[in-house]
């Protein structure tokens, strides 16, 4: 089992380790520069350790591109990776995760939410031995009321019907060791939900609590629309129970039916045919018609997703890198 054991390049003895970090932008001109520069501060708070800044531009449209290709000119480790268009977090995450050549690989934020100060913990405890290692939120008080008891229920949702386990308040701000990396890269599903393939990949995390702070500028690009499609993607990425429940619903509708049917009929031959019931009926066709249609809808969901999944299409394209790391 020589996975078990830790690479020798983890500690400072050895060759010193490489860190990728892997940083999404969209639309993030106001905060690159910024968050490049805290991540590029990191060397000197984890001596003995080389960085590499994966910057990716996910199709920005003002001037984040600039931004970042003027850093990457000043100095060779930011590696700036530019989609051809928006291809969203998840798969820029991806690029990142493709282009990183490093012994241990951390995903961030580019609108500086993430604390750059936790890398260096993150580290120690790689160095200690621990394969990955999660930032946990310690409160969510930076989102709505309304935004908090959706999530909350999300997580209770999920946990209970799929087989990953999500902890509530741990996103994408994460270390994982190269070993990780490498599982990730063998997925072939080109539709990712990076949290769930993470929790998939390494079941227990190390956790490190964290303050998330407010966006340093700009806004969030996950409004409630967004956030209920990735919710969705979420759930049905990993359970097929939502479309084995139609079996259950349909079941449990004939029992009531023929219960009902039965009723109908003793009552007929105790007292004789009436007809009363339109109302009834009325009602039952609209019911049922509605529930078939959720149950059509939530086969739809599915067959949709493996409609994308069969084109085999690649998750994102890269227009241009910068300092490729793959070639030194
Ligand atoms: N992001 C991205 N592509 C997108 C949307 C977001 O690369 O299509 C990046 C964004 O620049 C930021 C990170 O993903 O660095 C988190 O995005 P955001 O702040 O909008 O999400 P939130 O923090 O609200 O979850
Ligand atoms: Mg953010």
């Amino acid at each position: 089992m020589e996975r078990l054991s830790v690479p020798d390049n983890r500690t400072c003895d050895g060759p010193q380790p490489l860190i990728s970090v892997v940083v999404p932008f969209y639309n993030e001109e106001e905060n690159a520069r910024a968050a490049v520069t805290a991540l590029l501060a990191l060397q000197a708070d984890a001596p003995g350790c080389n960085f590499q800044i994966i910057c990716v531009n996910d199709g920005s449209r003002d001037g984040t591109l600039d931004v970042l290709r003027d850093l990457a000119l000043t100095n060779s480790s930011v590696v700036v990776l530019d989609l051809i268009r928006n291809f969203g977090k998840e798969a820029a995450m991806t690029a990142g995760l493709d282009f990183a050549t490093g012994d241990a690989l951390v995903f961030i934020d580019g609108d500086l939410q993430h604390p750059p100060s936790l890398i260096p913990e993150m580290i120690r405890r790689w160095q200690g031995g621990t394969r990955s290692v999660a930032a946990k939120r310690r409160t969510r008080n930076t989102d709505s009321y309304l935004y908090r008891l959706l999530t909350a229920y999300f997580y209770r949702v999920s946990n209970r019907i799929s087989d990953i386990t999500l902890i509530d308040g741990v996103g994408d701000f994460r270390l994982i060791d190269k070993t990780i990396a490498d599982d990730l890269r063998r997925l072939k599903e080109n539709r990712r939900f990076m949290k769930g393939l993470f929790a998939w990949a390494d079941p227990d995390p190390q956790l490190l609590e964290y303050d998330v702070s407010p966006r340093s500028a700009g806004s969030s690009s996950f409004n409630g629309w967004r956030s209920w499609n990735f919710a969705l993607e979420g759930i049905t990425s990993y359970s097929t129970i939502p479309l084995r429940l139609w079996t259950y619903v349909g079941l449990a509708l004939i029992a009531l039916g023929g219960t009902y049917a039965s009723w109908v009929v003793i009552q007929a031959l105790l007292y004789g045919v009436t007809a009363p019931g339109y109302v009834t009926l009325l009602s039952a066709v609209i019911l049922f018609g509605g529930i078939q249609l959720i149950g059509i809808g939530v086969l739809g969901e599915y067959v949709g997703r493996i409609y994308m999944e069969v084109k085999e299409r690649p998750p994102y394209l890269v227009r241009s890198v910068l300092n490729d790391p793959r070639n030194t």
